[in-house]
């Protein structure tokens, strides 16, 4: 029998105690928590993420400033603003939602957010911090995943972990987190030979892959513990993970549902990290 890893609850649950603590910051500081969220174009899905976001900062007591910059905004008006809240005080977090149009420079963009503002943990000095092991901005994520882990009190210590995606926003640091964390680390991709054998091998499984139920019950070890970050369309239109559910729920000892596991966790882990943010300066 598994234990479904509810993610919404744990989400629901972190997001009070982050409300505690935004609270607690702004009585012993007299001022706000804010986060900065830029969007460049008409992207609907990015819409839709930065309206949850808003959404997010409200419900914690984050102050949220918008920015919505038309899609032929030139690479400089988008750095000139990045740089304003670079060094605007009221803002502690910056956040710049991706994809950016074409024409735009992201990786110069991105660069001109400053490691402590870096909310999202994409930034070279958070990733280095990360791979050393020391105090940083971790990619949300994957350290939902963590926090996930962390409430059902499952020791990742000595265990086998398979991350399958080697992609910089997920399965890299999530094997960087699972390694800091002492589990023992494998990181599959699309070259990976025996892929089967290798997931076959794992106590805990991470699929962040991006490809509808790919992971089937043949690549299970009875009694894995099943982390799905994939959020995918199946052939009906409906949303589904990187895992094939149904087929595998009944070897594993732990999995996440999509939707449910590891999605709502994302956006939590970004209020966290702005309350982080805030409490570090
Ligand atoms: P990317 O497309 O950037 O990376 C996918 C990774 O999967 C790559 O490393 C790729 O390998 C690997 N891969 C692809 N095909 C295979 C295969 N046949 N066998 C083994 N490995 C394979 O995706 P992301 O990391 O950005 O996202 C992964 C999934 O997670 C997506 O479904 C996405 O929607 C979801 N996601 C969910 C979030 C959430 O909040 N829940 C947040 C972010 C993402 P290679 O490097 O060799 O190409």
């Amino acid at each position: 029998m598994y234990t479904l890893l509810d993610g919404k609850a744990v989400s629901a649950k972190l997001r009070g105690q982050i409300k505690i603590n935004v609270d607690k910051y702004k009585k012993a500081t007299g001022n706000d928590i804010g986060l900065a969220v830029v969007m460049v174009g008409e992207n609907p899905a990015s819409a839709i993420y930065v309206r949850n976001k808003i959404k997010a900062c409200e419900e914690v007591g984050i102050k949220s400033y918008a920015y919505y910059l038309k899609e032929n905004t030139s690479q400089s008006d988008v750095e000139n603003l990045v740089c304003c809240l670079a060094e605007d005080k009221k803002v502690n977090g910056i956040l710049v939602q991706l994809p950016l149009p074409k024409h735009l420079n992201e990786e110069k963009i991105l660069s001109l957010i400053p490691a402590v503002k870096d909310v999202d943990g994409f930034s070279l000095e958070n990733t280095g911090k990360l791979c050393l092991g020391v105090n940083c901005l971790a990619a949300c994520t994957p350290h939902g995943v963590m926090k996930i882990l962390e409430e059902y009190k499952i020791d990742v210590k000595g265990k086998r972990a398979v991350v399958v995606g080697r992609s910089n926003i997920v399965g890299k640091p999530m094997a960087m987190l699972l390694l800091n964390a002492d589990a023992t680390v494998t990181v599959c991709h699309s070259r990976t030979q025996n892929l089967q054998e290798e997931c076959k091998n794992a106590d805990i499984l991470v699929a962040a892959i991006g490809k509808p139920k790919f992971i089937k019950s043949q690549m299970i070890k009875d009694g894995a513990i099943v982390i799905d970050v994939g959020m995918n369309r199946d052939e009906n239109g409906k949303l589904c993970g990187d895992v094939d559910f149904d087929n595998i729920k009944d070897k594993c000892s732990y999995i996440t549902p999509v939707p449910g596991g590891v999605g709502p966790m994302t956006i939590t882990m970004l209020m966290y990290n702005t309350l982080q943010s805030a409490e570090r300066e």
